[in-house]
This record gives structure tokens, sequence and C-alpha cells, in this order.
């Protein structure tokens, strides 16, 4: 908590005013809250929901409040609407976003927005008109339909929230990313970051601003064409599988080591990798992944990964 503490206060002072959390990131919340109490009226506060009904996304809500040491958070989002079914859910009359609107109505919420790692979906629940914000992967290898997502939020005059800038922990470069990340002004990116050396070293890129050198345009396109067989989007395409494994999920296992410590990692996991163990290599996912990744080979690298990770960590 005190780490976190000074972090968060540290990333105040080189003048970082928004900070996103979410309902499920464990003690994020409390950690941000404790942090930012007394510069409440300086910050603009982010955070999310999961919880896909009305009931459960108020209760969230009250509970982010409390967290958070506030009486209203600046942006409410939806998170992680992957799918058709879900956007439909989180929008029906007794869905999470009836919570979020009342919320906002009560004075508890400022803005509505969603976040999403398919980007055809934050297209569609954009074009509904009924969000103020929309947050997506967005990085050099992550930019597919981005400008397709951009036109519409502007259209709507909608806020970009720009996640994962360093793909999940994935891209190491991160001069290339920023400088990458700084041709989209429109687009707030937040990195996670692990301490306060991070948080110098992004902030000291954002002290110039400046157009990529050919060089850099030709080390990006390196880069993406050696990941592009093996980096999952996590637009959840390839789903269902019929064995339920979790498909993104499953191939997440670097990004997750990334960003929570081995307990944490192993928590969340644990159950979805057991089932990535039935894997039957029907290969139905690799039929409907765009990216054509191989799907059960990523499954099986991962997998042992994971299990060297735990017998490392337990
Ligand atoms: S190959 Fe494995 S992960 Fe893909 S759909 Fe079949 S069982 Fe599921
Ligand atoms: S495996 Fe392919 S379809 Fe599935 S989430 Fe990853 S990139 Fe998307």
């Amino acid at each position: 908590m005190e780490q976190a503490i000074s972090v968060v206060r540290h990333c105040f002072g080189l003048g970082i005013t928004l900070f996103d959390t979410a309902n499920m990131y464990g003690d994020s919340e409390k950690k941000i809250g404790a942090a930012l109490e007394s510069v409440r009226d300086q910050i603009v506060l982010a955070s999310k929901t999961l919880n896909r009904e009305a009931e459960g996304a108020a209760e969230h809500v009250d509970h982010s409040l409390s967290s958070l040491k506030t009486q209203v958070i600046d942006v409410y989002q939806l998170h992680q609407v992957g799918n058709p079914e879900t956007l439909d859910r989180v929008l029906a009359p007794d869905g999470a976003y009836q919570a979020l609107s009342k919320a906002r109505d009560e004075g508890k919420i400022r803005f509505i927005g969603l976040s999403s790692h398919n980007v055809q979906i934050a297209i569609q629940a954009c074009k509904t008109g009924r969000f103020d914000t929309v947050q997506v992967p967005f990085n050099f290898v992550e930019r597919d339909l981005a400008e397709e997502l951009f036109r519409v939020a502007e259209e709507m005059d909608m806020g970009i929230i720009g996640m994962k800038p360093l793909a999940g922990g994935v891209l190491e470069r991160a001069d290339l990313c920023f400088r990458f990340l700084q041709q989209y002004p429109k687009v707030v990116p937040i990195p996670g970051i692990k301490g306060q050396e991070e948080a110098d070293e992004i902030i000291e890129l954002y002290r110039t601003t400046r157009a990529l050198t050919e060089k850099e345009r030709e080390e990006i396109e390196r880069i993406r064409t050696e990941l592009g067989t093996k980096f999952c989007r996590r637009c959840e395409y390839c789903m269902p599988c019929q064995q339920e494994i979790h498909i993104p999920m499953a191939l997440g296992f670097r990004a997750f080591v990334n960003r929570f410590p081995p307990v944490g990692t192993i928590a969340l996991l644990d159950a979805n990798m057991k089932k990535a163990e039935t894997c039957i290599e029907c290969e139905e996912c690799v039929e409907k992944c765009p990216y054509e990744l191989p799907i059960p080979d990523l499954i099986k690298e991962n997998l042992s990964l994971y299990r060297e990770y735990v017998k490392l960590h337990t």
C-alpha cells in the first residue's frame, strides 16, 4: 500500500491526471483512493464494472466510490464488452448500463464509457450514441480498424482511451510505443507501470513530441511482422471453444505475469489453464481467428510456461 501510494503520487507530481482502474483489479481502487484523496479536484478518475446486470453494477459503483474515497467518479465504464451478446446484455432494460445511467442521474458518476478488446464491438457500441468514452487496446501491433473507430468516436463526440500502449508488456521498446502513440493526440494512453522509473521514462518521452523517423517506422514494421504469427489481440473472434477454454486468457500468460504478482497471476489463470489442458486440437478456433494464429500450439507453449511458473512460485 505504501509503495503504491508513493508511486501514484509521484505520477501525479509528474503531471499525470487520468487514473484508470477497475472494480476487479484487486485493491487498486483503494490504493488510488488513498493516494489521491487530497488532490481529488485536480484529477480524472476512471473505473469499471464487469457486472452485466443492473443490480450488480449499481453495487459496484457504490463499492468503487467508497474504495476511491470520492463522491463522484468521472468515468465509469462497462468492462470488457467483447461480443454482441454481452453488448445486448448490458444495454438491456435490466442490464448494467441502466444502473450507470441511474448513477449518472444521481451524481455518482459523470460519464459512461465502455472498454473492449474487440474493436468491431467497440464501433458498434459507439454507434448506439449511449457512451461518452471508449477504451480499446491501441499500440503499433493492435491498430486494426482503429481509424474507423476514431472516426466514429469523434463523430459521436466521445473520448478515446488507449489501453495497453505496450501491448500488455509484450512490446519492450517504450520509446517506439510512445512515439507511435504521439501520432494520435486524441487518444489518451493509459500505460500500467510497476514503479517510478517507468513513469519517469514515459514522461521523459512526452517532453518532446515528434513524428516517427524512417528508421523507427522500419523497426515498428519489423516487430509487427515478427509478432504477427503469435500475438493474440484478445478480440475473442475465436470463441466459444467447445472445451470452454477462454482462449485469449490461455494465450495471455506473459501479459498476466507482467501485470500481476505471482499469487494474483495464479489465482486468475489457474482454472482456465486446467481447462486448457483439455484442448482436443479440433482447430475450430484457428478457422475463426482472423490472424491465423496456431492456437493449439500456442496453448501448449503457454501451458508449459505456466507449469514452470507455478512450480517456481508455489
Ligand atoms: S483447438 Fe482447442 S482451444 Fe481451439 S476450439 Fe478446439 S479445443 Fe478449443
Ligand atoms: S486467438 Fe485470434 S481470434 Fe482469438 S482472441 Fe487471439 S487474436 Fe483474437
